[in-house]
């Protein structure tokens, strides 16, 4: 019987060590984010990753070789339910996006010339990266419409496109930049990857598109979504990241972990969320009560409770199919998180911040913050619509429509089909002797 929800004791001496560092050493820094600069944050963050560093928890999502731990997804996911409760935390474990998944991708594609001139700089913060592959005129949701290309000239690669929301391209010392190579391959082997330095002739970098998280206008700021024109970009052969044709393959490697780092990472802020909101229903005062002893409000927090516990399974148990069958294995179990937990963490941030009234909406409280961030996960990394859309599909490759055109639970029919096959039995009991 393997059934276990157990977490071995070892590993859970981490996360209570994690647990607390964080909360007393990383989130009182949010509160000066904006007096300090980016880079004195970080300083400020320095003693903390140097613990972490010596804990041996520090960019713990690569393997060992790389200095990371090897720990599996379940191991991950469980990190980064208390990563995820402070946007400042992934800074002080060494797995902050998007360098964290970039630096996967590094490390499962990259040749050693690529590990050692990229990937290493990048592990040792020397070095910042973006992800550049949507599109403002093509649907991100649709990758295999792209329209960026890179066309081979003798030993180089010419790369021309325009592509936005790539974050940090503004501030990144190299750009993952996904390329069509063969417009007339199948579908998924159409695109590649190429590592291009930004300062090559050709990146311009038109803007930081200022969005509902960041709705001011800024530039070069950590965090900004860069829009990006790639025109005449010559790169050398070399610049390729694995093989031609391989760029979703690559993709769908670095995605699908990710998106069990996202849930978790989700339900880290929805359960800081919710504390928030049981707590001060139990403070606020109206209409002849405090608001902890109104119906609906007892419904928010049973609700929420509820959503998170079957989010939290739900996301481990797809971690656990990773780590036991591959990657591969989990495709389904994914996609039903990707949307459930965004609708949790997005429902459950709801409720707190409605609950505060005038003080949620107010900057008083982390909450109108984190209700910005919860509304792009319903579509970053696959909109709701496509991942519900992937889960019915799969699901209704079990089924096919019934022969005969009657539904197979059909009670007129299948009584015709009991008395039939009962029909000795019925003459028993129905005789009167
Ligand atoms: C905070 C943030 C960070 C990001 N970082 C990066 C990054 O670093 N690099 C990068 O390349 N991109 C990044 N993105 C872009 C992100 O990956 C895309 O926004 C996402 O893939 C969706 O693509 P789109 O915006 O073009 O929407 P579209 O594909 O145009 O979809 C628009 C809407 O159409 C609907 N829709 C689409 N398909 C279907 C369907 N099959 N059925 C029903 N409805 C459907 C959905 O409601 C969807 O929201 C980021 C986005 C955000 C918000």
């Amino acid at each position: 019987m393997a059934w276990d929800f157990s977490t071995e004791p070892e590993f859970q001496e981490h996360l209570d060590w994690m647990r607390e560092v964080v909360r007393e050493e990383v989130w009182p820094l949010e509160t000066l984010s904006h007096e300090l600069e980016w880079d004195q944050l970080m300083r400020a963050l320095a003693p903390v990753q140097e613990q972490v560093r010596e804990r041996g928890l520090w960019a713990a999502h690569l393997e060992p070789e790389l200095g990371g731990q090897g720990f599996g997804q379940v191991k991950l996911g469980l990190m980064h339910e208390i990563l995820g409760t402070s946007p400042l935390a992934p800074f002080a474990f060494g797995n902050a996006a998007p360098d964290s998944g970039n630096s996967e991708i590094l490390a499962l594609a990259g040749t050693p010339e690529q590990k050692e001139r990229y990937l290493y700089p990048l592990l040792a913060g020397d070095v910042r990266s973006a992800f550049s592959m949507t599109e403002p005129e093509t649907a991100g949701s649709d990758p295999t419409q792209l329209r960026t290309r890179a066309v081979k000239d003798g030993d180089e690669w010419v790369i021309d496109g325009h592509k936005w929301f790539s974050s940090n391209g503004s501030i990144a010392d190299f750009l993952i930049v996904m390329a069509v190579t063969d417009p007339e391959a199948r579908r998924y082997q159409r695109a590649s990857m190429f590592i291009v330095p930004a300062d090559t002739p050709g990146v311009e970098i038109v803007r930081d598109v200022p969005t509902m998280e960041h709705p001011w206008e800024s530039w070069a700021k950590y965090g900004n979504h860069a829009e990006i024109r790639y025109q005449d970009v010559r790169v050398p052969a070399d610049a390729l990241l694995g093989a031609e044709g391989a760029g979703f393959l690559i993709a769908q490697q670095r995605l699908y972990p990710g998106r069990i780092h996202h849930c978790m990472r989700w339900l880290g802020v929805s359960r800081r969320a919710f504390d928030m909101l049981c707590e001060y229903s139990l403070l606020r005062e109206a209409h002849g009560s405090t608001l902890s002893e109104k119906q609906t409000v007892q419904n928010w927090i049973a609700d929420s409770a509820a959503q998170m516990d079957a989010a939290r399974l739900m996301t481990l148990h797809a971690a656990w199919k990773m780590d036991t069958d591959g990657v591969g294995a989990a495709r389904r179990e994914i996609s039903l998180i990707k949307f459930f937990g965004a609708g949790v963490l997005h429902d459950v941030v709801d409720r707190a911040l409605q609950v505060h009234g005038s003080l949620g909406y107010s900057t008083d409280m982390p909450l109108e913050a984190m209700y910005r961030y919860a509304r792009g996960a319903r579509f970053y990394d696959g909109p709701d619509e496509v991942h519900r859309e992937s889960v019915a599909r799969q699901i209704l490759r079990g089924y096919e429509a019934p022969a005969g055109g009657v539904p197979t639970e059909h009670v007129p029919t299948r009584r015709e089909a009991a008395r039939e096959k009962f029909a000795h039995l019925l003459e028993a009991v129905t005789s009167n002797d």
